[in-house]
């Protein structure tokens, strides 16, 4: 009995002083992380006052791209960093304008609603009619793609009315009209279709022109772009460029001519 009794005892003390080192070590380690955690609280005030702060924030948006020799190249490029990463000589970037002529270019087409548009772009602009009537607007599609020989009619008819030079300002010389790309559309609301700038006042214009982007759209003439563009604030014009691009142009308040500047 006795002998298993001092067994007992011997236990119970390796167990205290087992206890008893355990305890001191979590004492000596706790202030020790303590004053770990203390010590960069006071000396990043330090560090921040030199202010090298610039530096580090700077140097993501560098680092980037993987570090070269050729820095003076590199450097105009991180003001457009937030382009679209798009190949703007795919379709979609088609640019029909008076600087730009698209010569006999012919899309295949597909009707929607009674317009022809490019066959790629119907999906795209049937979500896009479809949101906007989930609205309660009352869409309606006015004029879609329009080929050469009928631009080339329009046109002829204004000469012969007004000459040339007025002509040119009304109706847009055959193969410079975006609607011969097949990608634009003009839009007007079923009980207001006129073509003119009070159309901007309609809430159909309203919620078309700030969702747009989001099916692809962009409103294509925008208000003070005419001298860019060649055109008059068209606030019934919607093209279709892909909601990348759309998302960067409307967001920027950019025109399209613009748009593809910054990729030259
Ligand atoms: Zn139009």
């Amino acid at each position: 009995m006795s002998g298993k009794r001092v067994v007992r005892i011997i236990f119970g003390l390796i167990l205290l002083v087992v206890f008893a080192v355990c305890s001191y070590m979590s004492f000596v380690a706790a202030p020790k992380s303590m004053e770990m955690n203390k010590a960069p609280a006071e000396s990043a005030a330090p560090v921040e006052t030199p202010a090298p702060s610039a530096a580090p924030e700077e140097s993501p948006a560098v680092s980037e791209e993987p570090v070269e020799s050729e820095v003076p190249e590199e450097t105009p490029e991180p003001v457009n960093s937030d382009l679209p990463q798009i190949d703007i000589t795919s379709w979609e970037f088609v640019l029909a304008n008076l600087n730009n002529p698209i010569g006999e270019y012919t899309p295949t087409t597909e009707t929607l609603e009674g317009q022809p548009l490019d066959t790629r772009i119907i999906e795209p602009m049937k979500e896009f009619v479809a949101a906007a009537r989930a609205e309660g607007l009352s869409v309606y599609l006015s004029s879609g793609y329009r080929d050469y020989a009928t631009q080339q009619y329009l046109y002829n008819r204004k000469v012969a009315q007004y000459g040339e030079e007025v002509a040119k300002t009304i109706v847009a010389p055959p193969g410079t009209s975006e609607h011969q790309t097949g990608l634009a559309c003009d839009i007007t609301d079923r009980y207001y279709e006129s073509k003119d700038r009070s159309l901007e006042n309609t809430a159909m214009y309203q919620w078309m022109s700030q969702h747009c982007q989001e099916y692809g759209f962009i409103v294509r003439y925008p208000d003070g772009k005419e001298d860019v563009t060649g055109i008059i604030y068209e606030p019934w014009h919607f093209r279709y460029v892909g909601v990348e691009a759309a998302t960067y142009i409307m967001e920027h308040g950019l025109c399209l001519e613009e748009f593809l500047e910054l990729y030259k």
